[in-house]
Parts: structure tokens; C-alpha cells; sequence
């Protein structure tokens, strides 16, 4: 056939197509983020041609089929991963790096929801996700730009209130090592007059979160864990004992399957399509900052989210620019221009960075679930998922991928508990569900404001 239209672009998606826009060859590449220029070289892996069999195969290499398969290759399963783009082309390889500790919902709701033996449960591994991170950079020495400390920012005194009650509800549960802060205190670590207080977790922290999915690719690989890149699944078969997983070029056939595309997911397995609802969120990063602009910004290099509904989450990178997110477009459209939607709420926090260049913008997809609580089961028998971190997803999907792994392994203790709590489907079916939560969104974001 002859190849008439070739389009190649650094960072971009590399397409061929025929005279009448077929296409060929395409080999989907990292978004434009400041993280892929600032990755460490990785080599491009080769795409699934034929059929395989394994012990588990693992569709998605972001966080949480990483970590779930690099935890099996290390009790000795033979692991396949398939990614439709590049190891942690997702949200794993594009988010804020911010290591927040804990779940999307308060644990007083969780135990509302699970009772109080799980909820015991549960808040025991509220840690886990932060220390599987910490454990995973020691043991295999990857290099990702780990930081210690994360705090939370409130606007107004009600906030803080809140934020007061929820450190004392997990003082009760045991989890220590989270300071309040009041107006004063909080200005030791974040540069604006603004916030009415927050806290300060001493095991939260911040990373590169592209070369952490690059390196525990590589940890897994070591483990003789196979990783296909560019290759989309198209369908699941797990209705079978042992589920079968096709893709474009190929199949493979498995004891046990792990469904873990997250937001990107979308109708592949349409069984969890309703369960989920992607939202985008965006980022900019700055050009880097000399030191008094960056100490005068971040003096601890702590990274802060703030408590409104609609957050906006910040933190220095290791070469000292400024990385400032926010943002929510529910169905996860991108927004037009990310410089322009985001610079406005930088510069009302730090009026002096006005003028300061952004070098880098991009957005990327959360994966929502209607309780804010991750949809975790099985389908079948051997077919396990974990998706809906709801925003909150470098330590859960880490926490998650244990879980998985372990349940895989014979000890579904902790996964009974996620896969028992009940997963509503969004209202409105595909029509309605963006609208309704839009105006759902919209009336949280008017309580932040009007302080309610
Ligand atoms: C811009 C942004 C900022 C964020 N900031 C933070 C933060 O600071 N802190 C925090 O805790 N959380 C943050 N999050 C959320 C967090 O990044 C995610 O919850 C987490 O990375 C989800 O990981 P995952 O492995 O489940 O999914 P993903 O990382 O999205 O990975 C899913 C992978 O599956 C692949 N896939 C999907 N379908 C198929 C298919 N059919 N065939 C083959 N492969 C497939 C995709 O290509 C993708 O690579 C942020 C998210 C975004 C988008």
C-alpha cells in the first residue's frame, strides 16, 4: 500500500494513514508535559503480535497495573502488561506527584458505608499507598525526585474547623504525624496570606511521577514481567475460566486478568463504563525560578493542595519551577488553552509571579466514581478491576495494587472489603451524567465560596 501522509512530532502522537485517512501505523507518545521532557530515557517496548499465554495478564500500565504486577512478578506469576500507549502515558505519568495519604471521602463515611470493622480496615491502610511508594523507590534505587511533607490549605476558618475534626478522627484511628497549622503557621511553608490555616502531613511528600512508572516498569521487567507498549485491548473475554484478552494484533490467554485503564478505560469492558466518569484536570509548569522566587513560593518545598471542592494543587519541581493544577471539565474534554485557565488562580495566590513564563501546559483524565470511593471487584472469576480514585490516586492505586496482588495470591482479605462497598452507576446514563455532575460540581464550588 502506498504510505502517502506521515506526521511526526516530538512528545506527539506518530500517525500514518493511506490517500483516504486510514491509518496504517500509529504510535501514541507521551502528552507534551514538562515530565516527558524531564523523563529519564526509556527505550519504546515492542507491540503485542500473536498469542500468549500467562499466569496474569494486566491491561493498563499506569500506578495500578504496575504495581500489581511488578507485587505478583515478585512472588514468581508470570506477568504480561498491555498498554495501549507508553508506560504511565495516563494520569500516572502527568499528575501533580502530590503523595496524599488516605481516601477521597472521609473515613467516618467509610465506616458509614463498610461498618466499623472495615473501616478499621481501611484506615489502617490509609499509610500504605506513601510507604509502597517510599519501599518501591528504595528497593529498586529509582530516581524519581522524592520529597517529604504535603499540606493541605484551607481558604476559611470553616475549613480549618473541619480539617481540625478530621485530624482528631484519625487520631483516634491510630494515624499520627499530622500537625495543624493556624494563618501564621501555614505561612512558614506556603508564600501567600490567603489560607486561614491547613495541616501539615509529615508522610505525604511529592515526586516525578513519570519516572516512578518508568522505574517500576523496569523493576517488573527485571522480574522477567513483559510489558507491550502501543497495544490496545479490544475486548475482554471473562466470562471463561481462564479469561481471554484481544487485542488489535493479537490475545492473551491468562489464569487471572486485571483490568487497570483507569479513566481511559472507557467501553472497552462495558460492564464498568457507567461506574466511572472521566474528568480532565490541567497543568502548568513555569520556566525554573531563581532561588529567592522559589524559596519565597514553597521555603519547605512542601507541595499544597487546597480544600475547596475544585482544588488547585502546587509544588516546586526538582529544577525549581513552579507546577500549579486545577481545574475539573467533567467528561474529561480538554480545555481550549491551559495557560489561560490556570495563570489567573496562580497569580491571585502569588501576585509576584506575574510575568513569569510558562514553559509547559497539559490535562489528563481522572477517573471519577459517584461515591468518591474506588470501584473495585471482580468479573467472572479471574477477572479483578480497581478504578475511581476520584482524584486521590498516587498512593491508592500503590495501596491498590497490593491489594490486587494479594487477592490474586489468595489473601482477598483487604480487597473483600473495597468490593463490597457499592458502586451507584452516575444518573442520567451517557446522555446526562457530564450535565447533572457539572451542576453538582458547580453547587459545591458556590458552598467553598460563599463559605458554607
Ligand atoms: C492532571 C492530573 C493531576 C493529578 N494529580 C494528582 C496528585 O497530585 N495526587 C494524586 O494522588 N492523584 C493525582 N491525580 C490522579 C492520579 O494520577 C490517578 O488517580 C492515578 O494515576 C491513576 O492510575 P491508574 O494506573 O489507575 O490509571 P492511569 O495512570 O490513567 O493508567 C491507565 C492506563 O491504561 C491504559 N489503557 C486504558 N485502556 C486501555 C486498553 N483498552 N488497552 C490497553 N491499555 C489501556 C491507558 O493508556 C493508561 O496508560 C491526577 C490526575 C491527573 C490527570
Amino acid at each position: 500500500m502506498i504510505t502517502l501522509f506521515e506526521i511526526q512530532r516530538p512528545n506527539a502522537d506518530y500517525c500514518i494513514t493511506n490517500f483516504y485517512g486510514v491509518i496504517l501505523k500509529q504510535q501514541i507518545d507521551h502528552t507534551g508535559s514538562y515530565y516527558a521532557a524531564s523523563a529519564h530515557a526509556t527505550p519504546a517496548r515492542p507491540s503485542l503480535k500473536g498469542d500468549v499465554s500467562t499466569d496474569v495478564c494486566i491491561i493498563g500500565a499506569g500506578f495500578t497495573g504496575l504495581v500489581t504486577g511488578l507485587t505478583l512478578a515478585e512472588l514468581g506469576y508470570r506477568v504480561v502488561i498491555l498498554e495501549a500507549a507508553r508506560v504511565g502515558w495516563g494520569a500516572s505519568g502527568r499528575n501533580g506527584g502530590q503523595i496524599i495519604n488516605g481516601f477521597s471521602r472521609e473515613i467516618d463515611y467509610i465506616e458509614h458505608t463498610v461498618g466499623r470493622e472495615g473501616a478499621k480496615a481501611l484506615a489502617d491502610l490509609a499509610l500504605e499507598g506513601g510507604n509502597v511508594i517510599r519501599e518501591l523507590a528504595e528497593r529498586y534505587s529509582i530516581d524519581c525526585d522524592l520529597k517529604h511533607g504535603s499540606v493541605l490549605a484551607a481558604y476559611t476558618n470553616k475549613q480549618v474547623r473541619d480539617i481540625a475534626d478530621t485530624i482528631d478522627m484519625w487520631k483516634q484511628r491510630g494515624r499520627d504525624g499530622i500537625d495543624l497549622l493556624d494563618k501564621n503557621a501555614i505561612r512558614d511553608h506556603v508564600g501567600t496570606d490567603v489560607y486561614a490555616g491547613g495541616w501539615l502531613d509529615h508522610n505525604g511528600g511529592h515526586i516525578h511521577p513519570l519516572n516512578l512508572a518508568q522505574g517500576e516498569a523496569a523493576a517488573a521487567e527485571s522480574l522477567d514481567a513483559t510489558i507491550y507498549e502501543q497495544t490496545r485491548v479490544t475486548d475482554v473475554d471473562w466470562v471463561r475460566t481462564n479469561p481471554v484478552v484481544h487485542t488489535e494484533n493479537g490475545s492473551v490467554t491468562a489464569r487471572y486478568v486485571v483490568l487497570a485503564g483507569n479513566a481511559y478505560l472507557g467501553k472497552t469492558v462495558k460492564e464498568l463504563y457507567p461506574k466511572i466518569l472521566p474528568a480532565s484536570t490541567q497543568i502548568i509548569v513555569t520556566e525554573t525560578l531563581d532561588d529567592a522566587t522559589a524559596n519565597a513560593l514553597l521555603p519547605t518545598d512542601k507541595c499544597v493542595e487546597d480544600a475547596n471542592y475544585v482544588l488547585d494543587y502546587f509544588r516546586l519541581t526538582a529544577d525549581k519551577r513552579l507546577l500549579f493544577g486545577g481545574g475539573t471539565v467533567y467528561g474529561g474534554q480538554d480545555v481550549a488553552d491551559v495557560e489561560k485557565a490556570l495563570r489567573p488562580n496562580m497569580e491571585k495566590l502569588f501576585p509576584f509571579m506575574r510575568g513569569i513564563k510558562v514553559e509547559y501546559g497539559w490535562q489528563g483524565n481522572i477517573a471519577l466514581t459517584w461515591s468518591r470511593l474506588p470501584h473495585v471487584g471482580r468479573l467472572g472469576g479471574n477477572t479483578y478491576f480497581a478504578h475511581g480514585y476520584s482524584g486521590h490516586g498516587v498512593t491508592s492505586t500503590h495501596m491498590m495494587g497490593r491489594v490486587l496482588a494479594h487477592a490474586i495470591h489468595g489473601d482477598a482479605s483487604a480487597f473483600d472489603i473495597f468490593a463490597g462497598m457499592p458502586a451507584r452507576s452516575f444518573p442520567g446514563g451517557q446522555t446526562l451524567s457530564v450535565p447533572l455532575s457539572t451542576l453538582g460540581c458547580w453547587w459545591y464550588s458556590m458552598r467553598d465560596k460563599l463559605g458554607i
